[in-house]
C-alpha cells in the first residue's frame, strides 16, 4: 500500500500492519490529566516493552508534545533507546540493572531502581565519584522487588542507610500494588495495607532525613480506583494505550484503544459440505460456505489459542474464525458478507464502522489480559503512525 501524506509518501506491504492512533493516545492522556490531581501528581508515562507495542519513540515524542517530561521502562536497553531518540527527560528504570553499568547509568542521566541493600551497595562502589540518579523500591507486598516494607521501622532504616551511601543520589521511593484492578473486599483491603506500608516506612525515612522528593505508588489501575495526591508520579501504562487494566473494570468514557490491527483478505473459496480446514481438522464444513484465507497468524502475535473463538470484522460485519490458526495464515467464515475480494482490509482488533473488536476481547477469549496481546505484536507487523487520519510515519522491524 502507498499512502501520500501532505509532505511523505509511506510505503509498506499490505499484509498485516498495526495502525497507531497518535491522536488517541493524546486525548487518552488529557482524559487521565483531568481525572487525577496533576498540583499533586505527575503523570509518567510507562513505555517500557516498546510502548506496550505501540513503538517506544514515537510514543515518547507523541506523550512529550503533550506536557509529559517523565517516562519509565523495564531496563537499560529501553532507557537508551529512547535517549537514542532524542529523550531529554527523566527516565526511570523499574527493573534491575547490573551494578557493573553505573558509569552506562550516570553518563546517560538515567534513574535506577534500587532492588535491595545489597543491590545499592554494589550500585554505590561501582559508581564512586560519578553518582547514579535512584530510586528505592519498596515491597509492601508484591512479593517482586524492593526492600521489605512489612515492618516499617526496620525499612525506613534500611532507606536512611541507602541514602547515605556515596555514589548513588536517592531522590525518591515507589511501591507496586498487587491487585490494585480487583475491586472485591480482599483485594480493597491488601490495596490499602499496601498503601499503609508504603507511606508509614516513607514517612519515617523522611523524619530521619532521608531525602525523598519522589514518592510514589499509582499505576493505571491504582490512578483510576485507588487516587492518593501523597503520590508524586502516576506511572500510567495501560490506560494510556487505552485498554482495561482488569477485563471486569470500566474504563473512563472517552478513552480508546490507540492500536489497530490490520490484514487482508487473500484468498477465497466455497468449502463445500463435508470438506475440512486447517492443522489437525478441528473444523468440518457442516454446509457449504464462503471461506476467506487471511495472510494473519499467530507468528504476528495473533493467539494460537484463539482457534475457533475469534471473530475478524470485514466491511463492517463480523466474521467468525474457523479451523486452527496457523503461523503465518488463518480461515474465516464470510459467507453472507457482500463485497468481499481479494484485498479487502481485515479489522483483526478495532473498529469497522459500528462493530468493535478490542484486544481486551481477544484476551478474554483465552484468559489472559489485553496487556499481552499488544506486547505480544511481533516484529515483522509494521507499525503504521497516523494522525488527523494521514500517516506520519511507518516503522518497520525486518
Ligand atoms: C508496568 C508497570 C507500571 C504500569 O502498569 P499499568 O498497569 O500498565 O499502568 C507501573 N509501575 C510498575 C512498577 C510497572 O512495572
Amino acid at each position: 500500500m502507498e499512502i501520500t501524506s501532505s509532505s511523505n509518501t509511506f510505503r509498506f506491504f499490505k499484509r498485516t500492519w498495526a495502525e497507531i492512533y497518535l491522536d488517541r493516545a493524546g486525548r487518552n492522556l488529557e482524559i487521565l490529566k483531568k481525572l487525577i490531581d496533576t498540583e499533586h501528581t505527575r503523570i509518567a508515562c510507562v513505555i517500557k516493552a516498546n510502548a506496550y507495542g505501540h513503538g517506544d519513540v514515537p510514543l515518547m515524542k507523541c506523550f512529550s508534545e503533550n506536557g509529559i517530561d517523565f517516562f519509565t521502562v523495564s531496563n537499560l536497553d529501553e532507557a537508551l533507546r529512547l535517549r537514542r531518540g532524542g529523550c531529554k527527560d527523566d527516565i526511570l528504570i523499574l527493573g534491575w540493572t547490573a551494578a557493573e553499568y553505573a558509569a552506562v547509568l550516570s553518563e546517560n542521566n538515567i534513574i535506577q531502581t534500587v532492588l535491595s541493600e545489597k543491590y545499592a551497595k554494589e550500585l554505590s562502589d561501582a559508581a564512586k565519584d560519578r553518582p547514579v540518579r535512584v530510586h528505592i523500591k519498596l515491597d509492601t507486598g508484591m512479593g517482586r522487588i524492593g526492600l521489605n516494607a512489612s515492618d516499617t521501622d526496620k525499612c525506613a532504616e534500611e532507606i536512611v542507610r541507602i541514602c547515605s551511601l556515596g555514589g548513588l543520589r536517592t531522590e525518591g521511593a515507589f511501591t507496586h500494588f498487587a491487585a490494585a484492578d480487583s475491586l472485591d473486599d480482599d483485594s480493597l483491603a491488601y490495596t490499602e495495607m499496601q498503601k499503609r506500608r508504603f507511606f508509614d516506612a516513607a514517612d519515617k525515612a523522611k523524619a530521619m532525613g532521608a531525602p525523598l522528593e519522589n514518592i510514589h505508588c499509582l499505576n493505571s489501575a491504582a490512578a483510576l480506583l485507588h487516587y492518593d495526591k501523597r503520590s508524586s508520579l502516576a506511572r500510567l501504562g495501560i490506560i494510556l494505550y487505552g485498554l482495561k487494566p482488569d477485563n471486569a473494570l470500566q474504563i473512563p468514557q472517552g478513552i480508546e484503544p490507540v492500536m489497530e490491527l490490520k490484514t487482508t483478505v487473500s484468498h477465497i473459496k466455497t468449502l463445500h459440505k463435508g470438506e475440512s480446514v486447517s492443522y489437525g481438522r478441528i473444523f468440518t464444513a457442516d454446509k457449504d460456505m464462503t471461506v476467506a484465507t487471511l495472510p494473519a497468524g499467530y507468528a504476528d502475535g495473533y493467539a494460537r489459542l484463539l482457534s475457533g473463538k475469534n471473530e475478524v470484522l470485514i466491511n463492517g460485519r463480523r466474521a467468525k474464525g474457523i479451523g486452527r490458526i496457523c503461523m503465518d495464515q488463518m480461515m474465516v467464515d464470510i459467507s453472507g458478507i457482500p463485497d468481499v475480494h481479494e484485498g479487502t482490509e481485515v479489522t483483526l482488533f478495532g473498529r469497522d464502522g459500528e462493530e468493535v473488536i478490542t484486544a481486551d476481547d481477544l484476551a478474554a477469549i483465552y484468559g489472559t489480559i489485553g496487556y499481552e496481546i499488544i506486547c505480544g505484536i511481533n516484529q515483522r507487523v509494521p507499525r503504521v503512525y497516523i494522525r488527523d487520519g494521514k500517516i506520519t510515519e511507518v516503522h518497520e522491524f525486518i
